[in-house]
This record gives C-alpha cells, sequence and structure tokens, in this order.
C-alpha cells in the first residue's frame, strides 16, 4: 500500500530529477555549448522552468501536505522543506514572478554593458526596476514582516538582517584594524614566472583528488567563473587558468571541490529528495571556504605545495616555504570583491549588505547608490574607488535579483572559522597530515560531521552539532589575528 506520503515523495522525486536536469543545462552551457545554440537553449530551459514551476505550485501538494504522516524525523524534515518550497512558490503571484524572470534575464546583459562602459546611469533605471519588482516580492513573502528578512530566507533559512547587521558590526572593527597592520608590514615578494596551462590543470587535478573529489561522480573543466553544479553522483566543476597566477587555478579548484564535497558527501539515502542538497548558501561556503582557505592557505600545506610545485613547474624564483606561504596568503588592498585576500574579503560583503538592506528597505534611493558605496569603500578600505567597474557596477547580483544572498558568503566564512576550531581541537596532528598534503582526516571529518546530513538539519543546527558550539564569529577573528600575524610578524 502507498501512504499518501509515498506519493508526495514519488512526485517529488521527480520534480527533484527535473530540477537537476536544468541544472546540467546550465552546467553545459557554460562549458561545452556551442556558442550558436544559445537562443535555442533559452527556450529549452524556459521550458524546463516552466514545468518545474507547475510541479512546485501544483495543487496536489497542498493536499498531499495535509495528509501525509511522517513515520520518523527525515520524514518530518522532508514535509518542512516541501512546505516550505510550497509556500514560496504559492505566495508570489505568478504575474509577478513572470515580470521579475523577464526583467532580470535582460538586466544582467545591460548591467554587463554598462560595466564595460563604465556608465552607472545606464544600469540604474533597470536596476531600480529589479529593486522595485523585489520589494514587491519581499511584500508578498514576508506577509508583513521584515522585507530583507524574507529575500534572505530563500538563501539562509532562518538568518534575521538583524542578528547579521549586529555580528557584521561587531567583527568591522577587528578586520579593519588587522588590515591595517598587515599592510604597514613587509609585503611578500612578487611572483614572476609563467606556469603553463597543461601542468596547472595536471596540478589542479591532483589536488582536487586530494581534497576528496571523486572523480567517478564528477569532472574538471574550463569555465569563464570557476562553478560547482549539480548534487547527488554527479556534481561537476569548473576552474580557469591564467598562467601568471597558478593560485587563481589551484585555489578556485579548491573551493569549488569544497562546494561539490558537499553535494557528493550527503547520505545516498537522500538522493533526488528536498534532504539531498546542502542546507543553505552560507553553509555551502563554509565547506568551500574551509577547504581553500583554513585548510588549503594553512602554512602546513602550502609547505607541501611549495615542493610539489618545484617538482612540477621546475624554479620559479621563491626562494623558501615561509616566502611561499605569504605569496599564497598576500594582504593587499584592490576594489575587486572576488580577487580579495581572506583579511579583505568580508569587509567586501559588509558593505554590500548594509547597501542592499537599505535599497529593499527605501531607506537608500538607486540615485544615490553610488555616492553611498564610493564613501563607504573609502571609510573601509582607506581608498577612493576610480571608477564605476571597480565599485557598484562590480557585481552580477543585483542585476539578477540577488538580494539577501551577499551575507552568505561572510556566514560561510563564520561558520568555516567554527569548523576549522573543531577541526584542530579534533585532530590534534593536523599540521603533520597537511604538511604531507594529507587531507583526508579533515575533509573525512567534515563529510562525518557536515556534509552527509544535506538538508536535515537547520544552517545553525549544522554547525552546532558539528562543533558543539552555537557558532559566533569569535573563531574567525582569532583565526585570522593569529594566521596573518605570524606571517606578517605583527
Ligand atoms: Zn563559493
Amino acid at each position: 500500500m502507498m501512504s499518501v506520503f509515498d506519493d508526495l515523495m514519488a512526485f517529488q522525486r521527480e520534480t527533484e530529477a527535473l530540477a537537476q536536469i536544468s541544472g546540467r543545462l546550465g552546467w553545459d552551457q557554460e562549458t561545452m555549448m556551442p556558442r550558436g545554440a544559445a537562443e535555442q537553449r533559452g527556450e529549452e530551459m524556459a521550458a524546463l522552468e516552466g514545468v518545474l514551476h507547475a510541479r512546485r505550485t501544483d495543487l496536489r501538494l497542498a493536499d498531499w501536505l495535509d495528509e501525509a504522516e511522517p513515520q520518523d524525523d527525515e520524514d518530518a524534515a522532508q514535509l518542512r522543506l516541501i512546505r516550505r518550497s510550497y509556500d514560496r512558490a504559492t505566495k508570489i503571484p505568478a504575474d509577478l514572478a513572470q515580470r521579475l524572470a523577464r526583467v532580470t534575464s535582460t538586466a544582467q546583459g545591460i548591467w554587463a554593458d554598462a560595466r564595460a562602459a563604465d556608465k552607472v546611469a545606464d544600469f540604474l533605471p533597470t536596476l531600480a526596476e529589479v529593486i522595485a519588482l523585489k520589494q514587491q516580492e519581499a511584500a508578498a513573502l514576508a506577509q508583513g514582516g521584515d522585507l530583507y528578512d524574507a529575500l534572505m530566507d530563500d538563501y539562509e533559512p532562518g538568518a534575521t538582517a538583524e542578528t547579521t547587521a549586529a555580528m557584521f558590526d561587531r567583527m568591522r572593527p577587528r578586520l579593519v584594524r588587522l588590515r591595517a597592520a598587515v599592510l604597514e608590514a613587509t609585503a611578500p615578494p612578487k611572483l614572476d614566472h609563467h606556469f603553463g596551462e597543461n601542468a596547472q590543470m595536471r596540478f589542479a587535478r591532483d589536488l582536487a583528488a586530494r581534497f576528496g573529489y571523486d572523480f567517478t561522480r564528477g569532472r574538471l573543466d574550463l569555465a569563464v567563473h570557476p562553478f560547482s553544479s549539480g548534487s547527488g553522483s554527479d556534481v561537476r566543476i569548473t576552474t580557469r587558468v591564467v598562467e601568471t597566477d597558478p593560485f587563481n587555478c589551484f585555489y578556485s579548484t579548491i573551493h569549488e571541490v569544497g562546494h561539490a564535497c558537499y553535494e557528493l558527501g550527503i547520505d545516498p539515502d537522500y538522493l533526488l529528495t528536498p534532504l539531498g542538497a546542502g542546507v543553505s548558501m552560507g553553509v555551502h561556503e563554509s565547506q568551500s571556504r574551509v577547504y581553500e582557505n583554513q585548510l588549503g592557505r594553512s602554512p602546513a600545506f602550502t609547505g607541501w605545495m611549495f615542493r610539489q610545485m618545484i617538482d612540477r613547474f621546475g624554479e620559479f624564483g621563491v626562494d623558501s616555504p615561509e616566502d611561499f606561504a605569504r605569496i599564497v596568503n598576500r594582504v593587499q588592498p584592490g576594489f575587486i570583491r572576488t580577487e580579495a585576500d581572506e583579511v579583505h574579503y568580508n569587509l567586501h560583503v559588509m558593505m554590500r549588505f548594509d547597501l542592499e538592506r537599505a535599497l529593499i528597505r527605501g531607506d537608500l534611493a538607486v540615485a544615490d547608490l553610488e555616492a553611498a558605496w564610493n564613501d563607504r569603500f573609502l571609510a573601509d578600505f582607506g581608498v577612493a574607488v576610480d571608477r564605476p567597474a571597480h565599485g557598484m557596477l562590480q557585481d552580477v547580483h543585483w542585476s539578477v535579483g540577488l538580494f539577501g544572498y551577499f551575507p552568505t558568503y561572510t556566514l560561510g566564512n563564520v561558520y568555516a572559522g567554527c569548523l576549522h576550531q573543531a577541526l584542530r581541537r579534533d585532530l590534534p596532528d593536523l599540521d603533520d597530515q597537511l604538511s604531507r598534503g594529507n587531507l583526508a582526516p579533515a575533509t573525512g571529518r567534515l563529510r562525518e560531521k557536515v556534509q552527509r546530513h544535506g538538508g536535515r538539519y537547520e544552517p545553525r543546527d549544522v554547525i552546532a552539532r558539528a562543533t558543539g558550539a552555537a557558532p559566533t564569529e569569535a573563531p574567525l577573528l582569532d583565526y585570522l589575528d593569529a594566521k596573518f600575524g605570524a606571517l606578517y610578524g605583527l
């Protein structure tokens, strides 16, 4: 006898399978698709999106959700996630969803052109339109509650703007202080060598495997922007190669491996169910960041990497593992978030969070955004923005309607700090292992404590269960002070 719960899960499984197909079309578009196929691909993806939307708002879901009886906590968690998705899909009026899809699809092109031409004015009318629609969407979702919270909930369920803002305000002074101290110290030597593409990709593959990436259930390709795509038994990653800066390729790869290992590490019983995906963008980013930074950029691991690179590329003008560690962990002021080091990165995010929250609340007019951006950048970074492409036009997020997404980057770093502290406590010989290029003890523990649970627990609970304490910003800030203090002799 099929129960109502079984019927619901069978339906959901098909929806999840279709969503995976949609994701794979997206992967193909960025890696393999012939250029001339773009228009047809747009139509294919829109058709699939229509099918998915119809399934996510299918009227039978309401009855099933009312009548389904969970047999255990896992069933209850599945129902909770299906209900969340159903409520969200049905709260937003269909015509609003369509207008948002239409405006954001053209807005991305307008933003890209405005950025290339360095013309803020070309983007502002479109941005105003996107914000107005996102405000309507937020109002439909919030039903009287905070608009920004409603948007953030899509990416980090349970997080609120108020607690996030309070945490960011506690973090900022310490980061600004650390930045100032590091920039006064002696800078690491410059890297001046050519690192061939094929050798870079070979090492990237080796790094991916060392960090636990399973090439029988994934693949590594080149793309303009590194990303990870898919879940279950097919999780693919991309990277890029800059022949004068090999760390771009290596650390993009390790970062995406962290995202991919989260998806690959989920309990196979959850395959193609709501529990079979990472629980939030913040927890996702905690995996990519702890792989990339706390493990991959640790002086213990870069010591191993230094010897590997000499074997693979020959002498490249760096004399010691100490200098190499400082080069890998170079801190330098810069305008661009995606190129920022560990000390600067969160300052970029906090600034975007405050600005976009003010935009959504209507406290900041689109016309005043550029001035607000530039004032804030000068205050936090000590440098004046030289052109809009280096300022408010640098990120794609706002053009495609991603409001409430930025704070999850820093939440991910905060969670990574907590997980790293727990790893150090639980694995006393961690540095020993890292210095031999052995990531297995650390990544195995993260799989066991975080990754395997998928969507089973709420974001903060996953971290609390993994570390034994509710997440706070202190471990990340202590780690940054200690690491950069030692590297820069502060
Ligand atoms: Zn990431």
